[in-house]
């Protein structure tokens, strides 16, 4: 579980979230009907490997770990349930994620970078942390073209097909929550049309060093 340890690592260097908020999980590559999650409570700086939970994909049964795991491992397991190419799962409580969670707003495509996750990050409806209502609602708004939602005056839930990619795009919206926040401050930015984030959708296809 090196790539969840290597993210664990990576939320604390970055200080995106604090104490105990948020939780992360990967599936198991060698086990795929099964995930390895954060265990609950657990302040970030304290979780080792051992610390690590995992459960089974199709009942939610604790299979290894000696530790209770996360109280969000439902909606966790219902997202890798749903999506097989789903490899990894971030839930922060960022800053300015939360700040829009709790207007119950949408994270508009101020910037181009939003094509990588979605058209805008929706909100999903609140419901009390770690139950099955806020599972299903979380599994009801996560597909391929929104890998990143805000929970109602809650935080963020970002999926990827790795628990790296996972993180990055919770690091993305996080950015652009903040760029957002502080544009409106200065007055009305300008949001992005469907048709030009398909577009930068398009291009990000060939960017970087593709083979
Ligand atoms: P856990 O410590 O149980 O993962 O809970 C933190 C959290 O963010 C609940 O939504
Ligand atoms: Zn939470």
């Amino acid at each position: 579980m090196d790539a969840l340890m290597a993210v664990i690592d990576q939320i604390q260097a970055d200080r995106i979230t604090f104490a105990a908020s948020g939780n992360v999980s990967v599936r198991d590559p060698r086990h795929p009907d099964r995930f390895w999650i954060t265990p609950s409570g657990v302040a970030w700086p304290h979780i080792t490997y051992d610390d690590l939970v995992a459960l089974s994909v199709e009942t939610g049964t604790v299979l290894d770990g000696r530790l209770k795991p996360s109280t969000e491992w439902r909606f966790h397991r219902t997202l890798y349930a749903r999506h097989d190419w789903i490899g990894g799962v971030v839930h922060l409580h960022s800053r300015y994620a939360t700040i829009f969670s709790t207007l119950g707003e949408p994270i508009k495509p101020v910037h181009y970078q939003m094509a990588r996750v979605a058209y805008q990050v929706p909100v999903v409806p609140y419901e009390t942390y770690g139950t099955p209502a806020l599972a299903e609602a979380v599994g009801t708004v996560i597909d391929k073209d929104c890998q990143a939602a805000l929970l109602a005056n809650h935080g963020l839930v970002a999926v990827g097909d790795t628990v790296a990619k996972a993180y990055q795009y919770a690091q993305e919206i996080e950015w652009m929550a903040d760029i957002y926040y502080h544009a409106r401050l200065l007055g009305t930015p300008r949001i992005l049309t469907v048709e030009e984030i398909e577009k930068v959708r398009d291009q990000f296809a060939q960017y970087g060093q593709t083979p």
